[in-house]
């Protein structure tokens, strides 16, 4: 299962980013014994729920446990780090076509069936699901089953972004642990770390909505040349052609859903601090301070109900996204919808 492929698991308490009561709950509830068997960590993407619950599981399975904390040496604990604990088992979503994941029924019957078996090196068993709102109805119900009568010695971690999604049924069987966003120097520290300019770290870092997750994808994907291709567009639409129009939503087609949800993205954040431009040029409450002056020029184009109409455009066009549609027919929809905001 996902996980063996990794190498390397991180094992140290210190070594998740931020979430302080979060960690000094769990291992107080560790040294005191007190662990329940299943828990349920919440809380957005790409904030480290799924790392710390590999670092809880360490903690779990380790020989000599010291205040809640692995040990880092015993077979276990080496074991854990390097991603082999044969006690240890992550699940994962399977891919089923056109981008979309399920956990169907048959993994969680696997699940089961390990967890019933006798634990290998340590005394008990974890098992970590990530994702675990994407389990199908028939998953969902045979996983609660096993949560009422854990078949052996076992812990369960589930992992969410979407607890709201889950049965109630199986929310009230965990322990609840809610995870929230990142603080922006945390994440701006890591990616310096990772040898990413200072400037370009601390903007990145405003942008990432307090995920590490996806501050990092922003750095491999190149996100701050769409937030360019952006604002540009902003630029441009007074003078928006027909011909131009055509052009780019067949160049865009081709970027694929997720980049362009990123540069809708861009293109909300960018409306969004245009209006609180609109109430005080200097708010420090603007998600792109690098591109202050750049916006505030932009606003005697933009009545602010202009901008609202065109933010409406952008939101509307998010939600298209989610469903399977004709990216340039809806490409070409949204740049003319736009460009008649902008010439009523
Ligand atoms: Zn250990």
């Amino acid at each position: 299962m996902a996980g063996a492929q990794e190498r390397h698991f991180h094992i140290r308490w210190e070594d998740i980013l931020g979430h302080g009561r979060q960690k000094e709950e769990l291992r107080r509830l560790l040294s005191q014994g007190r662990l329940p068997h299943a828990l349920l960590l919440s809380g957005p993407e790409g904030v480290g729920k799924k790392l710390l619950g590999r670092v809880l599981a360490a903690a779990v399975l380790c020989e000599h446990p010291s205040d809640g904390a692995p040990c880092g040496i015993c077979p276990a604990c080496r074991a854990m780090a390097d991603a082999a604990h044969p006690d240890y088992c992550e699940l994962e979503p399977e891919l089923r076509g056109k981008g979309t994941k399920i956990i169907r029924i048959e993994a969680i019957r696997e699940l089961t069936e390990l967890a019933a078996r006798y634990p290998v090196m340590s005394d008990r068993r974890v098992l970590l699901i990530d994702e675990v709102d994407l389990m199908n109805e028939p998953a969902a119900n045979s996983l609660l089953k096993t949560l009422e009568e854990p078949p052996g010695e076992v812990t369960f971690i589930l992992v969410t972004a979407a607890r709201s999604a889950l049965l109630d049924t199986i929310i009230s069987r965990c322990m609840p642990l809610a995870f929230g966003v990142l603080a922006r120097d945390e994440i701006a520290a890591v990616l310096a770390r990772q040898g990413v300019a200072d400037g370009q770290a601390a903007e990145i870092a405003a942008l990432s909505d307090g995920s590490l997750g996806r501050a990092l994808q922003l750095v491999e994907s190149g996100g701050l040349e769409r937030r360019d291709s952006a604002i540009k567009f902003l630029e441009g639409l007074q003078r928006l052609s027909m011909t131009t129009i055509w052009r780019e939503a067949e160049a865009m087609e081709k970027w694929g859903r997720e980049e362009l949800a990123e540069w809708l993205l861009y293109l909300n954040m960018s409306l969004r601090d245009m209006l609180v431009l609109y109430e005080d040029g200097g708010s420090p409450l603007i998600y792109q301070e690098n591109c202050r002056a750049r916006l505030a020029s932009l606003l005697p184009y933009f009545p602010e109900r202009k901008i609202f109409a065109l933010l409406a455009c952008v939101k509307e066009m998010q939600e298209r996204l989610r469903t399977n549609v004709n990216l340039r027919l809806q490409l070409e929809g949204l740049f003319i919808r736009m460009k008649d905001v902008s010439d009523r």
